[in-house]
Formats: C-alpha cells, sequence, structure tokens
C-alpha cells in the first residue's frame, strides 16, 4: 500500500483507517496534520544569458554545440551567462568563448524558456563584427537557409526576432 498516496495525505491524514494508528507518534502527539512533512520544493535555477546576432552581407554566424549533452549537434547563436547588465556582458562572453570582437550592440528583445531542470532568460543583441579568430570553430549561414538549421527553441525565437 502507497501509504503517502492513499492514507497520509498532506492536511488531511485519514488517521482511523491508517494501518498505523497505534504506531503513530504524530498521532499520539495529535499533530497529524501536520504529516506528512514534505520536502521543501527545490528552486529551477534560473540563469541569464546574452547571445549575438552577426549579419554579414547576408549571412548570419552561428556556432555549433558540442555534439555530446542538451542539444548536442545543434546551431545556436554565440552566447554566454552573463551577471548583471546583458550587454556588457556580451562583449566579454564573445572574447573569452569564441575570441570574437564586437561593437554596436542593438537589443532585440527578450528570449525565456524553460528546461525540465531550469529556466533561461535571453537577451539577443545585434553586433557588428570587428575581429573573429580563424579557428573561432563559427559558421557563416546564409539568412534565407537559418530556417532549415537544427536549432532549439531559444536560437529559433531569436531567429524570428530577425524577420
Ligand atoms: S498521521 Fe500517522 S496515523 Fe495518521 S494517516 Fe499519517 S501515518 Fe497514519
Amino acid at each position: 500500500m502507497d501509504l503517502g498516496a492513499t492514507i497520509c495525505l498532506p492536511k488531511n491524514p485519514r488517521c482511523l483507517i491508517c494501518p498505523f494508528t497505534e504506531l503513530c507518534e504524530a498521532r499520539q502527539k495529535g499533530i497529524q496534520d501536520q504529516r506528512p512533512v514534505l520536502k521543501p520544493k527545490k528552486k529551477t535555477p534560473h540563469y541569464i544569458l546574452a547571445a549575438a546576432v552577426i549579419v554579414k552581407n547576408g549571412r548570419v554566424l552561428l556556432a555549433k554545440r558540442p555534439s555530446e549533452g542538451l542539444l548536442g549537434g545543434m546551431w545556436e547563436f554565440p552566447n554566454g551567462h552573463v551577471d548583471g547588465d546583458p550587454a556588457k556582458g556580451l562583449s566579454k562572453v564573445l572574447r573569452t568563448g569564441y575570441s570574437l570582437k564586437i561593437h554596436g550592440k542593438e537589443a532585440l528583445g527578450v528570449v525565456y524558456h524553460t528546461y525540465s531542470h531550469f529556466k533561461v532568460t535571453v537577451h539577443p543583441f545585434r553586433c557588428k563584427l570587428v575581429l573573429i579568430s580563424k579557428n573561432a570553430g563559427l559558421k557563416w549561414v546564409k539568412l534565407k537557409e537559418l530556417g532549415g538549421f537544427p536549432m532549439g527553441k531559444v536560437d529559433r525565437q531569436i531567429s524570428k526576432l530577425l524577420s
């Protein structure tokens, strides 16, 4: 018998038909209404990210995610976690994560998404490219082909902000 699902119900324990009523300490102390003690709900982590939408000559710069893990092998706008002002954080994220230098950030909106274990708020910015490293592992994709690229929901939403 699953006692927790059928008898020892939160706020309404059915002590009169419970097989443990004689043994139950909560019942003896008269605090059965406070049983069962539920585990506090875990707070869902919430991450803030900034992403760069860099368009040049009808093409947009995308990064490929690692083949393992969440959204493995899919394409995304270069992005990273930021603290504080997303516009300020973006330059650092691009420099350290992709060896990219940009200027002229124009906010495109805000994208929200909830995954199974965390949620994200993403701030995409249209940027101008100043410098790109040869080994950045990025790809220029024709804007008209963007819709056919495998992407997660966040990046699909960002790509829709471009149209
Ligand atoms: S509080 Fe104790 S006696 Fe009452 S239903 Fe839960 S386990 Fe049974």
